[in-house]
């Protein structure tokens, strides 16, 4: 029987290991955490289902991966500026909300669960080398990250809401903030690009404060979330023979930071490379190139008018509530602009990230 060693059990490497089981290979997934979803601390993630015209469940599911995780799907969004808030209805589900962690029922014990039941062994606590790997799925590295997320988890009475907040002094250089209640267990957080984590402190204050402002809601047994994020300008899908996935490989939506989908994509890809002998990088490219160069596009806009960006989106949904989506669908793909504008924006995103680097380092 084939065998296959991956290092990392999260989303992606997951995803690479379901779909190795699944065609007789034997697995085994190295983890240095105790449980699958350790790094998440619980908080909320929603999975997109904006950037494809494919659902995102039903892609999951022609990829092999079942919804044995609860989900919720948001067909309602609240976008505020800090002071006004918007209520949209749209007419798909824009996402579900995941609970990402070691709990019962978040995705990555789904994916654990699914993964054991083909008879994937996973190790945890493991202190496995790459070079005795396959794939490396090992998610965004402590170095080398440009998204920080700050913010709280807790229990409420409150009624399901997700809340985007727009807002210069609550997240940094043109992110975002955001409210995220469903079933009775909520998070705030502030999502920030190119600061270190300790400069991430001071935007979710203000998060918490423009957030807790504008919707009445109880707030228990709070605990901390956060964490990094990664993204690279060219994606590092192979080295030394090895395949990477997910964010180890820097795939990752250079705008807003949603990289589960493209986690579990390239995870699914990676095995297909494998088992059919095809060229792993063509594959990506195939199904997510375009919209990664979009995103890098995207960033760049982002990056040249962050003063703006906000006022700019929240003039959008002010004018035009019933077209969110398709005007996010057109955003995150390519247009005849966007691909004459990639070359360019590649450069200046890149030498963005270089000095970002520099700046931490000195700091
Ligand atoms: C606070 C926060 C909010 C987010 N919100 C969203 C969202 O709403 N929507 C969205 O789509 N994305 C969101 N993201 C991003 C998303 O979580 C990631 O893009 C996705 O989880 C990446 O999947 P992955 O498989 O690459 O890595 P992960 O899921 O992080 O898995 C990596 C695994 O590798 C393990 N590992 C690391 N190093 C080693 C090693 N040396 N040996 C063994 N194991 C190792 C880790 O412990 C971890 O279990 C968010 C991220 C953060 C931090």
């Amino acid at each position: 029987m084939d065998s296959i060693n991956i290092l990392g059990a999260g989303v992606s490497g997951l995803s690479a290991a379901i779909n190795f089981a699944k065609q007789g290979y034997n697995v085994d997934v190295f983890e240095k955490r105790s449980d699958c979803g350790k790094r998440f601390l619980g908080d909320l993630e929603g999975l997109e289902n904006w950037s494809s015209e494919k659902n995102v469940l039903e892609e999951l599911y022609k990829m092999n991966i079942k919804t044995n995780f609860d989900y919720t799907p948001f067909k309602k969004l609240s976008v505020s500026d800090g002071k006004e808030k918007i209520d949209i209805n749209l007419k798909k589900p824009m996402f579900y909300l995941v609970k990402r962690g070691p709990a019962e029922k978040s995705l990555d014990q789904g994916l654990k669960n699914q993964a054991l039941d083909l008879g994937v062994n996973i190790h945890f606590n493991s202190k496995e080398k790459e070079k005795n790997m396959d794939i490396i799925s090992t998610g965004p590295t402590g170095k080398k990250y440009f998204i920080v997320a700050r913010g709280i988890r807790f229990e409420t009475c409150s009624d399901d809401i997700a809340l985007l907040l727009l807002n210069n002094e609550a997240s940094a250089n043109g992110a975002y903030s955001y409210l995220l209640v469903s079933k009775g267990y909520g998070c705030i957080c502030s999502v920030n690009v190119y600061i270190t984590g300790k400069e991430a402190n001071k935007y979710f204050k203000k998060t918490y404060e423009l957030i807790t402002n504008l919707v009445d809601i109880d707030i228990k047994n709070q605990k901390n979330v956060g964490g990094i994020g990664c993204f690279l300008i060219k994606p590092n899908l192979k080295r030394n023979g090895k395949l990477y996935t997910g964010e180890a490989a820097g795939l990752q939506d250079l705008l807003w930071g949603f990289g589960m989908r493209y986690a579990m994509i390239s995870g699914y890809l990676a095995t297909k490379s494998v088992i059919e002998n095809k060229n792993y990088k063509k594959l990506i490219k195939k199904e997510i190139g375009d919209r990664l160069k979009t995103s890098v596009v995207n960033r760049y806009l982002t990056d040249r008018y962050y003063q703006y960006i906000h006022k700019y989106i929240f003039d959008i949904v002010r004018d035009d509530t019933g077209n969110w989506m398709e005007m996010l669908y057109k955003r995150f793909n390519p247009t005849l602009y966007s691909r004459v504008f990639y070359p360019y924006a590649k450069i200046k995103v890149s030498q963005r990230l270089k000095s970002c680097h520099k700046n931490k380092e000195s700091t």
